[in-house]
């Protein structure tokens, strides 16, 4: 049987996931080329932002593992074949990359460092009362791989963290294969759950920090409404998916100050357009979806400890749960 790559990849790129996955997998036949397959011996799509429609025709597939975190792309397709097995990305690698951008970010508005970046620009020479760690707030949406891992890091930095997630009684417990099991708790830091909680953590944070996944119940949901409820002056950081963010909502509260700050790393469009607002406007710190990229030497091993699950008839890892987006 073979492994098909499939995906929106440089050629460098192609290249490399190919050597490392053949590296960590050197039993199996892997292929970039579909044209020529036979269709009936392709059981394994390894997915990279696939061009919509590329999954279909593939009768013999057994599994669709993502090289990306994020499937809400995927999701969107409608050749997605809907009974095969779909497992998303989660490399540790990729959890401790976000905790260092999320860290990066937080030390920026608790130290002033993008407002001082702003005051260098005018020869402005304006100290700012500085605060302890402790005296800062930090309201992190999504408590999973990556929300669970930016909370440990910034409360075992001395922030104070609270985080939001979805936490619905389904979520809790895996009931079916397509379920995974909850999540492990994240002591250091309250927890809240559901969208009654979300205007009094959102009332409280000096920073919000959005690591959600994108799904019907969470897209848009950074708009004028959300932002209304924040701290006059906080700060905004998104790192999850630019559907989450009403982009002239944000550049609205950012003008009237309600928001000081917004670090951006993720866009409606990407690449953010030459001439968008954002990435001249003094307030906002623009980020090339780099917050936490995948690392084919590290994901290469993930790969194949799922493939070799399938091959064994042993549970697949970081099952998508279909009904629930995420
Ligand atoms: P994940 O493990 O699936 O975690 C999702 C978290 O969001 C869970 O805690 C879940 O709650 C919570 N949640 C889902 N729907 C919710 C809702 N309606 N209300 C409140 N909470 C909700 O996802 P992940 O791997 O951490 O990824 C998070 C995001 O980061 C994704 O959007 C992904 O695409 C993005 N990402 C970006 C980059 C980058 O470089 N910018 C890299 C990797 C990932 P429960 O725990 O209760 O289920």
């Amino acid at each position: 049987m073979t492994l098909l790559l499939l995906g929106t990849l440089g050629e460098d790129e192609r290249a490399l996931w190919l050597k490392h996955l053949a590296a960590e997998m050197p039993g199996e036949t892997i292929t970039d080329q579909a044209a020529g397959l036979d269709p009936a011996e392709v059981d394994v799509a390894l997915v990279a932002n696939p061009p919509p429609g590329s999954l279909q025709g593939w009768p013999a597939l057994k599994l669709v593992q993502s090289l990306w975190a994020g499937v809400d792309r995927l999701l969107a397709d409608p050749a997605l074949p809907r009974d095969v097995p779909l497992a998303r990305m989660v490399d540790p690698a990729m959890s401790q990359a976000m905790a260092e951008t999320a860290l990066w970010a937080t030390l920026g508005v608790h130290r002033d460092a993008f407002r001082y970046q702003l005051q260098q620009r005018t020869s402005t020479w304006q100290p700012w009362p500085q605060r302890r760690a402790d005296e800062v707030q930090v309201a992190v949406l999504g408590l999973g791989e990556m929300g669970g891992t930016v909370a440990r890091r910034l409360a075992g930095q001395g922030y104070r963290v609270a985080g939001w997630r979805a936490g619905s009684p389904q979520n809790a417990v895996s009931t079916t294969p397509q379920h995974r099991p909850a999540l492990s708790p994240v002591p250091c830091c309250a927890e809240h759950a559901g969208p009654e909680s979300l205007p009094g953590l959102l009332a409280d944070a000096d920073l919000v920090i959005n690591l959600l996944p994108l799904t019907p119940a969470t897209r848009g949901l950074l708009d004028a409404r959300f932002f209304g409820r924040m701290k006059r002056g906080a700060a905004l950081a998104n790192f999850a998916r630019g559907g989450h963010l009403v982009e002239p909502d944000l550049l609205a509260a950012l003008d009237t100050g309600q928001l000081s700050h917004a670090v951006l790393d993720v866009f409606s469009t990407e690449p953010l357009p030459t001439g968008h607002a954002f990435w001249t406007h003094p307030r906002v710190t623009v980020l090339p979806h780099v917050a936490a990229q995948t690392d084919p030497r590290s994901a290469s091993r993930i790969v194949a400890a799922n493939v070799a699950a399938l091959r064994e008839g042993r549970p697949i890892a970081h099952l998508v749960a279909r009904d629930r987006g995420y």
